[in-house]
């Protein structure tokens, strides 16, 4: 009896590393039952960029410490530079691999959903899914906790890129001991990711107007500031948005997520890509979004803790934040858009110049 509950134990658990090795059927392939691996993100991204031409442009912004590319893809019908631009990146952290998941979704309903096309009528999307490729291959193959770059260190490898960012860098709530998950680096921008990440987005500042970063598994809504408890100028506008983005995803599954200043209601921190993008690059909607994790415990531990969102759990929890994103886009888009870059306006222009109606 011991024997036989040992065989199907045994079972289980080759059943499981055979899916954890599984790899995905075709190139470039979407899925939401599984994590997906770098090159796998890689393949998905290159085929939108091949089959949704003129609509999708993916262009690779830098290279890792270990050269593999970073990679963004811009959605829109059509640049203008008084365009609003929502931006958004996942995966500065390695081990918070729902991150990435969540970005993947948000590209896949804008781009191959034709129902989301409203999203992107008068509202471009600048999306990096995998800030960190190297860390995240790391904590595929080796660590499954690692949260860091891959830099080489002195005594330990790798830099909290999320204490990286040139704004208050090394204040409070960073380290400078190397060997810490808070390791703020030698100097501010001193990381390949977090320098050409801070570029990408400078580069189109002006236009964004909102600037979120998926990060898990603390199952919050954090704007500015970590450094201080203090609020930003915005504060209210920036607390009262939050708490229409968690009443859309609660309406979904009943999730419930705070919603606060990082300083106030999560920890301090310092060299923020979300202080950063808030203070330097002036992008005053400006928010960590932490993904709700898994509820581990002694009785259900996993791998990785509360960073082990099981895979068939995937949908539910980036579908359910997905609504909270449509939500954000609706307040964006009639803030920021004017006559010159309405989509209707602008079709209604070229219908009079083409077919001389009114
Ligand atoms: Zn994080």
């Amino acid at each position: 009896m011991i024997l036989t509950r040992f065989a199907i134990i045994s079972i289980g658990v080759l059943l499981m590393s055979s899916r954890v090795q599984l790899k995905l059927d075709t190139p470039g392939e979407i899925r939401f039952d599984q994590y997906l691996r770098y090159q796998d993100i890689q393949d998905y991204l290159d085929r939108l960029n091949r089959i949704y031409k003129g609509f999708v442009v993916v262009e690779n912004f830098g290279l890792s410490v270990e050269n593999r590319n970073l990679t963004s893809i811009k959605i829109s019908y059509g640049e203008n530079p008084k365009k609003p631009l929502i931006f958004i990146d996942a995966g500065i952290h390695a081990r918070e691999w729902i991150g990435p998941a969540q970005a993947l979704y948000v590209i896949h309903r804008l781009v191959e959903n034709p129902v989301e096309s409203l999203l992107v009528r008068n509202v471009d999307w600048l999306i990096v899914p995998l800030v960190n490729p190297d860390g995240y291959e790391y904590s595929h193959t080796v660590d499954r906790l690692w949260r860091k770059n891959r830099t080489k260190g002195k005594i330990c490898d790798g830099v909290d890129l999320n204490r990286n960012f040139d704004f208050q860098w090394l204040q409070i709530g960073a380290s400078r001991s190397e060997c810490s998950n808070n390791y703020a680096g030698t100097r501010p921008f001193s990381e390949p990711e977090s320098s050409a990440l801070s570029k990408l987005i400078a580069e189109k500042a002006e236009r964004i107007k909102m600037y979120l970063s998926f990060h898990a598994a603390a199952q919050c809504i954090l704007y500015p500031w970590g450094y201080t408890t203090d609020l930003p100028d915005n504060g209210e506008e920036l607390h009262e948005l939050g708490q229409n983005l968690t009443d859309a995803i609660y309406k979904v599954n009943s999730t419930q997520y705070k919603v606060g200043s990082s300083a106030n209601i999560l920890y301090t921190d310092s060299g923020t890509s979300r202080d950063w993008a808030y203070a330097v690059a002036n992008i005053k909607l400006a928010y960590t979004i932490e993904i709700k994790g898994f509820a581990d415990s002694l009785f259900n531990r996993r791998r990785g803790g509360r960073f082990d969102i099981p895979p068939e759990d995937i949908l539910s929890v980036v579908s359910e934040m997905f609504e909270g994103i449509k939500m954000l886009h609706s307040y964006v888009e009639p803030k920021h858009i004017t006559s010159e870059n309405h989509y209707d306006v602008l079709m209604k222009k070229m219908r009079r110049i083409f077919f001389f109606t009114t």
